[in-house]
């Protein structure tokens, strides 16, 4: 079985929650051959397990097989976290120092049971640079699927700069305000290798900041080009315009009203509600130096969201889970990126197993890679962890990634007790900073 010079991985007994809908099975044998799943069940005929130089075997008797986490919103570029002492000007930190310090969240993020990521925004094209490292085997990391910085008009979340500053190129938004301006960009950022387009209307939802026709245009052109295309929009305005206009998915929609929802349901949209944002800002945003009223907003906000997983459940909408970890000092890497499931467990009515399919089946899709990752069956690529508790009984042990025993990523074992040089400063870092 076994050839070209390589062991084939054998992961045998343990409970599989293989993310196909059903129930846990006791589990035989999974097989990986280089980064595939060949076969899931019995032990295939003529597999000599004793055969230590041909095969790897994980004995995982008394734990839990799922596959690998998927954030469907997660970003590895923007400044985080925050080193004491380096000398620079607020967002304006050199995009080589950025791109090695995206380098090391990554495999944080990867340590901590994410196989793939989907980045709704960087700087620059650190990210398109740090998905050509990963997938050239430069770098370990989860799997990237992103977009470039955000498209925004004057007023969108990310163009916060003073008049007199404007909109720097370096800002985490790139400023176009007409159909012509959106296009341009559009092409620019596909040429140079983004996933899909970020989109971004206001902060908090409070005005429409990109109109019906400017996001209409934008989509066609996205599309035309085979990108993807998404959206920050949590306003009820600029919800209902990105349906109609038929984004492939919405980020937050927590403001959204029954009949933005209605409209997000019949174009069969996708949201991704990132309530772990907004409660962990509520929480120790203060901590951090947020204010009074922008505190008031973020609880505004939460509080309106559990009613959109509500409303977005009864319409069987498709809710994927994602965490916005990285977005700023109060999301940090490792930690976060599973919460989400005990969000909709808690807010959106879930069961622990939908919301396990929310973070493998359904955010494969945000990854661009659906019915390829987040499901364990042969033919699938090689993303599975393995867990010491139970996830079915209590989804927090997801979190942080305190309860793994393994992580597979493409087939290849990560390493997860050796702590690497740049690991070892990353938890420095952590440790410093908390
Ligand atoms: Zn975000």
């Amino acid at each position: 079985m076994s050839n070209k010079g390589h062991r084939t991985l054998v992961i045998q007994n343990g409970t599989l929650i293989d993310s196909n809908g059903g129930p846990p099975v006791e589990n035989d044998a999974i097989v990986v051959e280089d980064t595939r799943i060949t076969s899931v069940g019995a032990l295939p005929g003529g597999v000599d397990l004793e055969d230590r130089e041909a095969y790897r075997v994980i004995d995982a008797a008394g734990q839990w097989i799922m596959p690998g986490l998927i954030d469907s919103h997660c970003h590895l570029s923007f400044g985080q976290p925050i080193i004491p002492n380096l000398n620079i000007a607020k967002g304006a930190t050199s995009p080589e120092f950025n791109t090695i310090r995206a380098a090391i969240n990554a495999q944080k993020v990867l340590r901590a049971g994410v196989t793939s990521v989907s980045i709704p925004g960087g700087t620059w094209f650190t990210d398109v640079a740090l998905r050509e490292s990963i997938n050239a085997g430069l770098i370990e990391g989860p799997r990237i699927f992103c977009a470039g910085q955000f498209i925004v008009t004057y007023g969108s979340i990310g163009d916060i700069e003073p008049w007199w500053v404007g909109t720097p190129e370096h800002s985490l938004g790139r400023l176009a305000n007409s159909v012509s301006e959106m296009i341009t960009e559009v092409r620019r950022q596909t040429k140079h290798g983004v996933d899909f387009i970020k989109m971004a209307d206001s902060t908090w939802g409070d005005n429409q900041t990109i109109s019906q026709e400017e996001l209409s245009a934008v989509v066609d052109e996205a599309h035309r080009r085979n990108a993807r295309i998404s959206i920050h929009s949590r306003g009820s305005g600029s919800t209902m315009a990105a349906a109609r206009a038929g984004v492939d998915w919405i980020m937050h929609a927590d403001l959204a009203t029954e009949a933005d929802l209605y409209a997000v349901a019949e174009h069969e949209i996708r949201i991704i509600p990132t309530v772990t944002f907004l409660e962990r800002a509520a929480d120790v945003g203060q901590d951090y130096g947020r204010g009074t009223a922008e505190l008031d907003l973020i609880n505004r906000n939460l509080e309106s969201a559990a009613e959109t997983l509500q409303m977005a459940r009864n319409l069987g909408i498709k809710v994927l889970a994602g965490t916005d970890s990285g977005n700023s000092p109060l999301m940090p890497y490792g930690e976060l990126h599973a919460n989400e499931a005990d969000i909709l467990v808690r807010h959106g009515g879930y069961t622990p197993m939908e919301a396990i399919l929310a973070y493998t089946r359904e955010n494969a899709y945000a990854v661009g890679l659906e019915d390829e990752v987040g499901i364990i069956s042969p033919g699938k690529l090689a993303d599975i962890i393995i867990l010491d508790q139970d996830p079915l009984k209590d989804v927090r042990i997801l979190q942080g990634g305190h309860h793994l025993t393994n992580v597979i990523k493409d087939g290849k074992l990560v390493a997860l007790s050796e702590v690497s040089p740049e690991e070892k400063i990353a938890l420095e870092l952590t440790e410093r900073l908390n």
